[in-house]
């Protein structure tokens, strides 16, 4: 259903301006545009990605750090005047954000850096990061009038979508590759979602449900196609420097790391870290752009090859990691993806497949944080770009973790190894101690 203007303009944010294509630098209205610029609609990497523009004058009117410290509620709704809603009470009741900023004192004597941080964005409702993305989705169908809302996931923004949806009442149709963790499946499954395992990758999951949106009318969720998603991510780097400031001695009621570090498929929620602190930064409420470090698994480095040779865009790759969540050929949100670290002064970071199944357990065993394979890549890229000298040990460090080790189970058993069964005796127990 297409809403008209005079009733559209009810349903859109009264802070934001509109949109901005990246590739052609086209503006549009609020609401005259749905996903992509018609410069480069087309499939792959090099689409017409818009950026939504906010009044931030307005904005700094309505809320201020001191106003966003002292609410009580610690959801995403919060930064209502940031995000492209109507108001926080259009955000489905499921509330998403608010995660812990953990100090890991043992993961920090563990690797010699005093001031790292992780952002556990595991504990999210649906357990990963893209409950931040999907609540906006959800949202905005819901003041669009949209029926049905679809999305392309390797599992976890489906299964954020799937649960967002669940708690708004609203019907969802999924396209995830049949080879996603039955665990994100499961999920699918039980919030009642009608789920469409493609025979083929993330990619062709991708491509077909954008020609069905097309051809039924649906609201299109999927990442870095939909330019609103950026939004719901980038409330990471509200959060992280507003927890920063609340753990620190200081008065500053915001405070930013020197360095982030996140792992990127199609490029979505780096491009949404960087869009987070582009907004502080606008608004004056933090002093400088942190490093932001993109970390990729050497069997899907697309956007880590586009970085190291200078290109506009990435070359499509065949990629084959272990860590589903980041296995992408074409990243869809490469353009803020590549912004992001260009333009804030860090890097790509290139970790094997081994590094990533490792890395789970240090952050597990150290910093009591279960993270899924794509979770902590975060935290191997880290390692690894401590090792290049990329960081100093007293600069505050902010490692997110984007998924819950719950979502893949299997590839923790990888690296831990099986459980050992004995006889229910204490003679058991004794010859096991001491095998
Ligand atoms: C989606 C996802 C990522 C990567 O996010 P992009 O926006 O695709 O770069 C990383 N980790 C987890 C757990 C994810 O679900």
């Amino acid at each position: 259903m297409k809403a008209d203007r005079a009733t559209w303009t009810e349903r859109e944010s009264k802070f934001v301006t509109g949109l901005r294509c990246l590739r052609c630098g086209a503006r549009y209205a609020p609401g005259a545009v749905e996903y992509v610029c018609s410069c480069r609609p087309n499939r792959g990497s090099d689409l017409g990605t818009l950026d939504v523009q906010y009044d931030y004058a307005a904005v700094a009117r309505s809320v201020t750090p001191a106003s966003l410290r002292a609410d009580c509620d610690r959801s995403i709704g919060r930064f209502w005047p940031l995000l492209p809603i109507p108001h926080r009470d259009s955000l489905p009741p499921l509330p998403v954000g608010g995660t812990p900023l953990l100090a890991v004192p043992r993961l920090r004597a563990a690797t010699g850096l005093a001031n790292l941080w992780v952002k556990d964005d595991g504990r999210n409702p649906s357990a990963s990061f893209k409950d931040r993305a999907s609540a906006i989705a959800v949202a905005r169908a819901q003041a669009e009038r949209r029926p049905i809302v679809a999305t392309a996931s390797t599992g976890n923004a489906a299964a954020a979508l799937a649960g967002q949806a669940a708690a708004a009442g609203q019907q969802t149709v999924i396209f995830v590759p049949k080879s996603a963790p039955p665990a994100k499946i499961a999920q699918l499954l039980v919030y009642g979602s009608t789920v469409l395992a493609v025979d083929g990758s993330y990619d062709d999951a991708f491509d077909l449900c954008t020609e069905a949106c097309l051809e039924f009318g649906w609201y299109n969720r999927s990442t870095g196609y939909n330019p609103y998603m950026t939004e719901g991510k980038k409330t990471v780097s509200y959060e992280i420097t507003l927890q920063l400031a609340e753990q620190s001695d200081g008065d500053a009621p915001m405070l930013a790391p020197d360095a982030v570090f996140v792992s990127v498929g199609d490029g979505c929620i780096i491009g949404g870290v960087h869009k987070g602190f582009k907004d502080l930064l606008a608004l004056g409420w933090i002093e400088r752009m942190p490093r932001i470090y993109g970390v990729q698994s050497a069997l899907s480095p697309a956007l880590y090859n586009a970085w190291r040779s200078g290109a506009e865009l990435p070359t499509p790759v065949r990629a084959a990691t272990r860590a589903d969540s980041i296995s992408v050929d074409a990243p869809r949100d490469a353009i803020k993806a590549l912004a992001a670290v260009r333009e804030s002064g860090g890097a790509y970071v290139l970790v094997e497949d081994a590094a990533i199944l490792q890395a789970m357990l240090p952050l597990a065993r150290f910093g009591a944080v279960f993270a899924e394979p794509a979770g902590a890549a975060a935290y191997a890229g880290l390692l690894q770009a401590w090792c290049d000298g990329l960081v100093h040990k007293d600069e505050t460090v902010v490692v997110i973790n984007t998924g819950s080790g719950l979502k893949d189970v299997r590839a923790a058993m990888e690296v831990t190894g099986d459980v050992r069964v004995i006889e229910p005796t204490l003679a058991a127990v004794r010859s096991t101690l001491d095998a």
